[in-house]
């Protein structure tokens, strides 16, 4: 793909019951260890079912990551309506579309305050003074540099004292994330990782938005499946992947850096010598 710095011309409730699932085990501080007792226990769980359960186990150590897109609408009107101790927070990076404001504003006019993280000044001052506005088109490196102090660093501060990261990935988003499992360690900030709405499909997705009425963001109706940073995402064109709006420009796997420790340890051969 050609960069969007060049000329316009140039581009182109089944399973087990809660009572047998939650055991008394403190998840406060987690190793990599409690991770197999932790996929058994929410195995064959419904989504709302993982929720309680994730909250009985980690309490206030379980936090939910909101992007305002269409699953994560879904987590967050069951998490407040299930599972008030399990904490809601939003990364605001400022380059947001208008419309992920207006839905963050509807969200918090229906289900309270999300608590929200911003970069640090000081280090978009300094990237903007030594590269400019949109320096993410010109390099991978960029665009990963622009991400890291938008999103991973303000998310590491999101995380500090938490041990469970709830999550709205869906496996059918993209290929990267189809092998993931229900629950997964992550390295980088040694906690544990969960998904509740792994297996929904696109369908059962916008029924559960219909069926509660839940604010959305309204792009989802003009072909943005994923929607990201303003400047990074486009609408889809009939066929293409969920994710194809994301980076365009680049032949990179299509992700931020907020989920990387975990497709990488996917990507680790199974028995590394
Ligand atoms: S998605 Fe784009 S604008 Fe947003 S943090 Fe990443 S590179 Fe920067």
């Amino acid at each position: 793909m050609v960069s969007p710095l060049k000329k316009s011309s140039e581009r182109t409730l089944v399973g087990k019951t809660l009572a047998n699932c939650v055991r008394s085990i403190s998840f406060k501080h987690v190793v990599p260890a409690d991770l197999q007792e932790l996929k058994q226990a929410l195995s064959g769980l419904s989504a709302e079912e993982i929720l309680i359960a994730i909250a009985k186990r980690f309490g206030a150590g379980a936090v939910f990551s909101t992007s305002f897109g269409a699953e994560d609408q879904v987590l967050t009107q069951m998490i407040r309506s299930l599972t008030p101790t399990t904490g809601i927070f939003a990364l605001d990076t400022g380059r947001h579309f208008e419309e992920t404001y207006y839905t963050m504003a509807m969200t918090v006019s229906r289900y309270g305050p999300i608590d929200t993280f911003s970069p640090e000044a000081a280090d978009i001052e300094n990237l903007l003074k030594k590269k400019g506005p949109l320096s993410f088109y010109e390099s991978v490196e960029n665009r990963k540099e622009c991400c890291f102090l938008r999103k991973v660093k303000p998310l590491q501060r999101a995380l500090i004292g938490k041990s469970c990261w709830i999550s709205g990935i869906r496996r059918e988003q993209s290929p990267s994330r189809n092998s993931f499992d229900i629950a997964e360690w992550d390295e980088d900030h040694q906690l544990i990782k969960v998904y509740p709405l792994l297996e929904w499909t696109t369908e059962e997705i916008w029924n559960y938005i219909k069926e509660k009425e839940i604010p959305y963001n309204e792009l989802h109706d003009r072909n943005f499946p994923s929607i990201g940073c303003a400047p990074c995402t486009r609408a889809i064109k009939p066929g293409e992947a969920l994710r194809a709006g994301r980076w365009w420009w680049e032949q990179s796997d299509q992700e931020c850096g907020l989920h990387v420790t975990t497709i990488r340890s996917l990507e680790k051969p199974a028995n590394p010598s």
